[in-house]
């Protein structure tokens, strides 16, 4: 079988499509409420799900001139020509480990995130093997408790970062930090890590950093704290249409819709009497005579055993609930005594004007975030990507 007859047959199991024109129309909606700052859309984890190459150009398209990834090969993989990336993005990747690709990451232009002593001594290595300046931008931990330099150690990391760029080998071109509770309208910690990114920044600012850019806003900060703009934000879930919180409100309230529809093609619809066990452990058991639909999908595929007795599934314009547990590769659910064909479409979520559930519903049944049930969503299942051209 070759490829695209692989692609084909896999999407008449199940697909997840990818609505180019709703992350476009995001990205321009969170530059909207962010006018004075540039845009950096976070294109980590394959774009959250939804195909990092694919976002990425859209949202190039709709005016980011940033690219946020977590790691360096994600960000390599977006100056591959194939990524379809101009070369004038700025691209950006903060989680580093040792011994990791900085050579490759300073001759690709990217610009990398450092926070601690260790990482700038091996930036400052591998600069000098490349034969020019890295890009540096200097994270500051004001409060998040996770990546980051401890204002502690700041003056350390900032003077050794001086002393490297007046030796050449990089340029300190963002300060940077991420916040813990953006997404808790008025948590306290908000402010106090407002203040102390100020302070670091001013701090550095006094040493003789230029940075070109500060940030620290990602989706819930962008959509809902403008003091929190500065140069540049990062929005990720947000572009995707999906909600950070729904504390914070829905994609609607702020003009934003979930780009990403996943639905399956029922494998098999089939009468069962009452009484009779579903799917492992016989955690349901119909209640009366009844009809069955396969939904072949499972947590392969990224469907949260979590769910299992409770996850939504649009089937024929009714709500079905997941039967029982979630399966590897498939679920079940109950029809009601409804006769769908074989193949009928069976809508786990989209952005919702279909009647569908959405990824916030399926967060909810299973104990989780939108985040979770959009990124994890498996490499079985193809992308499909419509409106790709505006
Ligand atoms: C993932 C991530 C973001 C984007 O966060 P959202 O809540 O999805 O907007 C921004 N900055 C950093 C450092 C991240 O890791």
């Amino acid at each position: 079988m070759n490829e695209t007859v692989a692609q084909r047959t896999a999407q008449l199991r199940a697909r997840a499509e990818i609505d180019l024109a709703a992350v476009r129309a995001n990205v321009r909606a969170l530059r909207e409420r962010a006018p004075g700052a540039a845009l950096m859309a976070v294109v980590k984890a394959d774009g959250y799900g939804h195909g990092a190459a694919a976002c990425a150009r859209a949202a190039v398209g709709a005016g980011a001139t940033w690219l946020g990834t977590a790691t360096p090969q994600e960000a390599l993989a977006l100056r591959a020509p194939g990524a379809g990336v101009p070369a004038d993005v700025r691209i950006m990747c903060w989680l580093w480990t040792p011994g990791g690709p900085w050579r490759e990451a300073i001759e690709a232009d990217l610009d990398v995130s450092v926070s601690g002593t260790w990482a700038l001594e091996e930036v400052r290595r591998a600069a000098r093997l490349a034969g020019r300046a890295a890009r540096v931008q200097l994270k500051a931990d004001t409060g998040l408790g996770r990546g980051g330099c401890q204002p502690d150690d700041w003056a350390g990391l900032v003077a050794g970062a001086l002393r490297a760029e007046a030796e050449g080998l990089l340029r300190v071109t963002g300060l940077w930090s991420h916040f813990a509770c953006a997404d808790e309208p008025g948590h306290p910690s908000i402010a106090a890590q407002l203040a102390r990114f100020r302070e670091m920044v001013a701090y550095a600012e006094e040493q003789g950093v230029r940075p070109e850019v500060r940030h620290i806003a990602n989706s819930p900060a962008t959509l809902t704290l403008p003091e929190t703009h500065f140069d540049l934000v990062r929005p990720g879930i947000a572009m995707y249409g999906v909600s950070p919180s729904p504390e914070i409100g829905t994609p609607a309230d702020f003009g934003l819709r979930p780009a990403m529809t996943l639905s399956a093609s029922l494998a098999l619809v089939k009468h069962v009497p009452g009484g009779h066990g579903v799917s492992y452990g016989h955690h349901y058991v119909t209640p009366g005579a009844t009809t069955l639909g396969l939904v072949p999908l499972g947590y392969a595929d990224g469907i949260p055993r979590h769910a299992s007795s409770a996850g939504p599934v649009l089937v024929e314009g009714k709500w079905r609930t997941v039967a029982g547990r979630v399966a590897m590769d498939q679920f079940v659910v109950d029809l009601g005594g409804d006769e769908p064909a074989p193949g009928a479409e069976a809508v786990l979520f989209g952005p919702g004007d279909r009647g569908e559930p959405t990824a916030e519903d399926w967060a909810q049944a299973a104990g989780t975030i939108a985040y979770e049930i959009v990124t994890r969503i498996g490499t079985r299942v193809p992308r499909v990507y419509v409106n790709a051209t505006a």
